[in-house]
């Protein structure tokens, strides 16, 4: 026994937002198999991973044609790095395809390994960006709230969860936050929609005068907030945030870690909620997860000024040795051509239709269901004590922890943020798989009813 996985798991691995000592006591849950949209542990469980694992695996966990990419690139060439003008074809393909999807004019596509890079990287050019202009002085970044933009030092610090800061010590890295856009939970008793955005936007207006304008280099942004509880932004918020940073400007930086790629019903998240950023991060469902491959692209205008600087220092001081990895790229280039054969955003739309009609028909109006949410194929399912006055429960019950531990006991994989339930699932996941998530969450739901009861 001290030699199963299991032991050699928890004697050796320091896991990833994991409680450490509740893993000592417990153990893994250790996956050995993937299969189309089921991922199976090491007992022969198989469940239907409504997730995509970590908001991933757009193209599910068993793709032959992506498994013969990687083994075939890696016979031709296995590595090889991207520093000083150095490429190869896999990475040329890959950066074509996603600058010519990309929305923003004039895209240029920096790579690198992970979504937290991507984020780190788009702050470091936005800082480059206004040295290059004659404006050192605007070094300060607003974030939101509840974002959520990664785990390196900068990433966490640009992040706005408790857990990210608490005892890290982190250093001061001068960003501000402002509110999360989240009507159900923010809105004032009877305030609209639009009422609700236009308080939103007049705040962070107070707050970008008070900290002067003249300090603040950019805004990040998950157009759909992910990991902060799928949070769907009021209608008109982003377009009324455009035109409120450019009045000031501050560059807008969309993080498409989770939304990229179709999942919201467009290709990106922000043309789902109209409007254009300055550089956006894409991630995960770049490479639908199958390797660690990231990117932050950038508009003309950013680029031109930043390479102007860098001919005058003499090179561009940023970058990682597998930026540009061959095999990563060569993975992604053909994940993006499967989305495009597959029209990837109107097949999450398709999907997410059949979704939301279940969960609307289904969950909503289930007693411990405060709020159904979300855009294209990725839903939140906010759990609350009481629907009529949305009081949440209390911390300590692990309502939403308990919700889905149900439902992996229901042979269904999804993911709890406090009590809030997300939903991300593959798009090759057929409408009958689609129902059948949703059998799942609703038997998870009455088990915990009955518990509570
Ligand atoms: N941004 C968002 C919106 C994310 O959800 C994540 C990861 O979940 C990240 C950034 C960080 O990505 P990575 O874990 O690849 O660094």
């Amino acid at each position: 026994m001290h030699n199963s996985l299991r032991a050699r798991d928890m004697a050796y691995h320091f896991h990833s937002q994991t409680n450490p000592r509740r893993h000592e006591a417990e153990g893994p849950l250790l996956i050995t198999a993937g299969e189309g949209c089921y991922v199976i542990d090491e007992m022969g469980n198989r469940y239907l991973e409504g997730m995509g694992g970590l908001w991933c695996a757009s193209l599910g966990f068993s793709n032959e044609r992506l498994a013969d990419v990687a083994a075939s690139q890696m016979r031709r060439l296995a590595t090889y790095h991207t520093f000083n003008h150095r490429s190869n074809d896999p990475t040329v393909d890959v950066v074509e395809q996603i600058a010519t999807l990309s929305p923003i004019p004039g895209s240029k596509v920096f790579l690198v390994n992970s979504g937290s890079e991507a984020n780190d990287t788009m702050i470091k050019l936005a800082w480059y960006y206004n040295v290059a202009r004659g404006k050192p002085g605007k070094r300060k970044i607003i974030s939101r709230r509840g974002a959520f933009h990664g785990s390196t030092v900068m990433g966490a610090a640009l992040g706005g969860l408790p857990h990210m800061h608490e005892s890290f010590n982190m250093p001061g890295l001068n960003v501000i936050y402002t509110e999360k856009p989240h009507y159900y939970r923010n809105a004032l008793p009877e305030e609209s929609e639009e009422a609700y955005c236009a308080r939103l936007i007049a705040a962070l207006e107070t707050l970008i005068e008070a900290e002067g304008p003249e300090t603040i280099a950019a805004m990040i942004v998950e157009p759909i907030m992910g990991a902060g509880g799928v949070v769907t932004p009021p209608a008109g918020y982003f377009p009324a945030l455009r035109q409120l940073l450019t009045k000031h400007d501050i560059l807008l930086l969309a993080d498409e870690v989770v939304s990229g790629f179709g999942r919201t019903g467009k290709w990106f998240g922000s043309e789902a909620c109209s409007f254009v950023p300055d550089m956006m991060s894409v991630a995960k469902g770049l490479s639908s997860g199958y390797l660690p491959i990231a990117a932050a692209v950038i508009g003309d205008h950013i680029y031109q000024a930043i390479a102007d600087e860098a001919d005058r220092i003499g090179v561009f001081g940023h970058g990682f040795t597998y930026s540009g990895h061959p095999v990563t790229a060569a993975v992604a280039a053909d994940v993006l051509r499967i989305y495009q054969e597959m029209d990837a955003p109107g097949r999450a739309a398709e999907l997410g239709r059949r979704l939301f009609a279940a969960l609307d028909a289904r969950v909503a109006g289930h007693a411990l269901v405060g709020e159904v949410r979300g855009t294209g194929f990725l839903a939140g399912i906010e759990l609350v004590a009481d629907k009529a006055t949305r009081a949440p429960f209390d911390p300590a019950l692990k309502v939403g922890a308990l919700v889905e531990q149900r439902c992996r006991a229901h042979g269904v994989m999804i993911r709890n943020m406090g009590d809030v339930i997300s939903i991300c699932p593959p798009f090759v996941m057929t409408p009958e798989e689609v129902d059948q998530l949703v059998d799942g969450i609703v038997a998870a739901l009455d088990d915990v009813a009955a518990l509570l009861a």
